[in-house]
């Protein structure tokens, strides 16, 4: 169950998250806040994945903030703990190198994160794989968007073997998008 303390611990890493991701929109034609995909990844874990444990959750809502907001790591450690920064900063990719070195480092990392982090990275790619395909950011050629799934799958594959129901919604998710994208290809 989870304590008064915990539920304060929650709300203030929401309102965190909010507050740090104001100005950004997900990059679906839709532009919806940011905040909405951190809740979405939040809200798989626990409906889907039935996760129960307190550091990963508000680490879900916390998941973006070293990587794209100017949030610190003193700011998160101090105002959450030492262990959900250790989970924030295990899915935050580094910047500084170039995209498609952070993308195989994604593939290649994955086996090695801890429970708390792969269940967060198995949520986000069912979020993202799911915009992708019913969402798709403006200018996404086809290409594309399959490129983004076949890598999802590839990163996932690395991640398998923490949480059964996830793992499946996420084949829910993947298989039910390519079908989607083939359709909308073939008129
Ligand atoms: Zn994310």
């Amino acid at each position: 169950m989870f304590s008064e303390q915990d539920f304060g611990m929650f709300v203030r890493a929401l309102t965190f998250a909010a507050d740090k991701h104001q100005n950004q929109r997900r990059k679906g034609h839709d532009r919806l806040p940011y905040v909405n995909h951190l809740i979405r990844v939040t809200d798989l874990l626990w409906r889907e994945g039935e996760v129960r444990d307190v550091p990963t959750l508000v680490a879900a809502l916390l998941h973006d903030t070293l990587e794209d907001t100017d949030a610190t790591a003193d700011e998160l450690e101090t105002l959450f703990g030492a262990a959900v920064l250790a989970i924030v900063r295990e899915v935050t990719d580094d910047k500084m190198l170039p995209k498609a070195t952070r993308k195989q480092l994604q593939i290649e990392h994955a086996p090695h994160l801890s429970t708390a982090a792969r269940l967060i990275k198995l949520a986000d790619k069912i979020d993202n794989v799911y915009d992708v395909s019913h969402n798709s950011p403006e200018g996404w050629s086809h290409e594309r968007q399959i490129a983004y799934l076949d890598w999802a799958e590839a990163v996932v594959a690395g991640l398998r073997g923490v949480n059964r129901a996830l793992e499946s919604h996420f084949d829910a998710v993947l298989c039910e998008s390519r079908e989607l994208l083939l359709k909308k290809k073939s008129p």
